[in-house]
């Protein structure tokens, strides 16, 4: 479900528990009552593709698809605040910080099946760093949720942006689409690429160079 849609729903029907302290872990996003609307959706689609949803192995698929979804879209129930909170230190450090091959599952939003792969992720400090085990986590937060490529690769890089106020941030990602290798074209081995630069990484091709070199050459440019 968007976000927008997500927003205005906090009603009674899909009320969420609060976010822990740490905003990173939680157990239900979705409502008992939000996770049978989704059970008895699966049981149509079962039955609509001339599925029996009551024979042995299908019995409990319904339910096993609604808890399923707690956790590949638990994304949306993060709250980046919180988790990030206390991770910005002041640090007299103006090189630039990698953190590749993050490795990540998301669900293309158009026809509900995976996309993963790596992401890779650069900013050049003004005055901060953030803790190292936030960025994968960032790009967690982006990626569980009903997703498309190009916005996740630009809300991880503006949010960094936003965060840690550096003088730039790249972000590649490199993902294989199941809706592209699975059907249409079947090209099993096609992967996409897209990237984000912003600031120095935008507008300075050394910064832009010194990036791509640090993902090409196992963090070891050679600089
Ligand atoms: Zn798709």
């Amino acid at each position: 479900m968007p976000e927008k849609t997500r927003k205005k729903s906090t009603n009674k029907k899909s009320a969420r528990p609060a976010i822990g302290s740490n905003g990173a872990h939680r157990s239900q996003i979705l409502s008992d009552e939000c996770r049978e609307v989704v059970a008895n959706s699966v049981r149509h689609i079962l039955n609509a593709v001339g599925e029996d949803p009551s024979r042995n192995g299908l019995a409990g698929t319904p339910d096993r698809v609604a808890r399923m979804y707690d956790e590949l879209l638990e994304g949306y129930s993060v709250d980046p605040e919180a988790m990030l909170n206390n991770a910005l230190f002041d640090v007299e450090y103006d090189q630039m910080v990698v953190v590749k091959d993050i490795e990540f599952y998301s669900m293309c939003e158009h026809h509900m099946i995976p996309f993963f792969g790596y992401a890779h992720v650069g900013y050049l400090p003004d005055a901060q760093v953030i803790g190292l085990s936030k960025i994968p986590r960032l790009v967690e937060m982006f990626a569980r949720r009903l997703q498309v490529q190009e916005r996740m690769t630009h809300q991880v890089a503006t949010f960094l942006e936003d965060l840690v106020r550096p003088l730039g941030v790249g972000v590649v990602v490199e993902a294989t689409h199941l809706c592209a290798v699975m059907r249409g074209v079947k090209k099993h081995h096609t992967r996409m690429i897209t990237s984000a630069m912003l600031g120095d990484f935008r507008n300075n091709i050394s910064t832009r160079e010194e990036f791509m070199a640090h993902i090409r050459h196992g963090g070891n440019p050679g600089l």
